[in-house]
């Protein structure tokens, strides 16, 4: 079925556990019943999709911008797989032209990757030429995205030849003010021990990747309520990025060790409290619509499937967009996915929706 309804969803929603009717209609929910609504599923497990909350609709094999037609394709290929929210953690080329589009997800944007020369993927960000030009650079993204910004904390140092932190500590406690007075948020691309107590004493809002957490640093983002994006999938790439970096075998033995510690680091993340957030790093070392291979990660490492799942969607969603703990209310966009089984027994569920709804309107697959 297609079209714009009325319809009717009934079901057990996913964040209660408890039976729900809802009513589509003009591309929001209705708890009252609306007439004429014809049923569009009776017996499922209905929540509100999914989300990842690390993702590049914008960035594709090589880690180079794409053109409009493939980034369409790639938010249909994250839609298709339950998505129907994600952060957008830095591209380099212009998406907006997606909101306006039927049928895809809602994204929220963090601008372009900041970072400073020869540390970074070349072309994703704005030349800077030194870390003073930061606190600027940063507002500008925070008008740029949809209440965040993307910051590169390390990348390899060529001369060192090993990660390096790119930014002073007295320059990142000024452009995470910056970016906070525009009233956008702050993350950070982060493998290493060494650039995560700056970022967090200067009061960054999330993490990303996080390998190189120790006990002092996830004591420190708990107490703060940092949060953490782990994107577990893309750290599996992490011995194949040390292979190809043979002219700098300290670089490549620290990526390797960072990966070795990965799973007990995660593990410890996750029992001290820290919220942690799916996200699966789509782009340019990620396919995407990988979302359930980083929840089973995710599970595996400590979060259960039920704590994994609301990781990757409602817990999130209110993370991202302050939407209530059940985001499937009265007046709300009547965004949802159905699945035949319950998925927070059995994450295997969710590579299979019976049904993806975006504004009202079923997408099947590949529309
Ligand atoms: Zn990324």
């Amino acid at each position: 079925m297609t079209g714009a309804g009325p319809w009717r969803v009934r079901g057990i929603g996913l964040v209660t556990g408890e039976p729900v009717d809802l009513y589509l209609s003009g591309g929001t929910i209705s708890l009252d019943p609306v007439p004429g609504a014809t049923d569009l599923s009776t017996d499922g497990f209905v929540g509100p999709g999914l989300v990842d909350a690390h993702c590049h609709v914008g960035i594709g094999p090589g880690s180079v911008g794409v053109d409009a037609a493939t980034a369409r394709e790639q938010a249909r290929t994250e839609r298709d797989a339950g998505v129907l929210l994600l952060r957008d953690a830095g591209v380099p080329v212009d998406t907006r032209f997606l909101d306006d589009e039927p049928g895809m997800p809602r994204i929220i944007r963090a601008g372009r990757h900041l970072a400073l020369p020869k540390r970074y993927l070349r072309g994703l960000g704005p030349a800077l030429d030194d870390e003073s030009q930061l606190p600027d650079a940063v507002a500008e993204q925070a008008r740029r995205g949809d209440g965040w910004v993307k910051l590169v904390g390390d990348w390899i140092d060529r001369d060192r030849g090993d990660l390096a932190p790119l930014w002073s500590a007295e320059i990142l406690t000024e452009a995470i003010a910056r970016a906070h007075a525009e009233g956008a948020r702050v993350t950070a691309h982060v493998f290493s021990a060494e650039a995560l107590p700056d970022l967090l004493d200067a009061g960054i809002d999330c993490i990303e990747h996080g390998t190189g957490l120790t006990d002092t640093t996830i004591a420190q983002m708990a107490r703060q309520k940092v949060a953490l994006v782990p994107t577990s999938i893309n750290i599996a790439n992490f011995p194949s990025i040390a292979d190809g970096a043979d002219r700098f075998p300290v670089y490549a033995a620290h990526m390797r060790d960072l990966h070795a510690r990965w799973p007990t680091t995660l593990a410890a993340a996750i029992e001290a409290g820290i919220d942690v957030y799916a996200g699966t790093d789509a782009g340019g070392f990620v396919a995407h619509g990988r979302i359930v291979d980083e929840l089973d990660d995710l599970a595996a490492a400590g979060m259960g499937t039920a704590g994994a799942l609301a990781a990757g969607s409602w817990r999130a969603r209110r993370w991202l967009t302050g939407s209530p703990e059940d985001p499937l209310v009265d007046g709300a966009p009547a965004d949802l996915v159905v699945y035949p089984a319950d998925p927070r027994t059995d994450l295997a569920v969710l590579r299979t929706p019976s049904m993806v709804v975006l504004g009202g309107r079923p997408q099947p697959p590949g529309s």
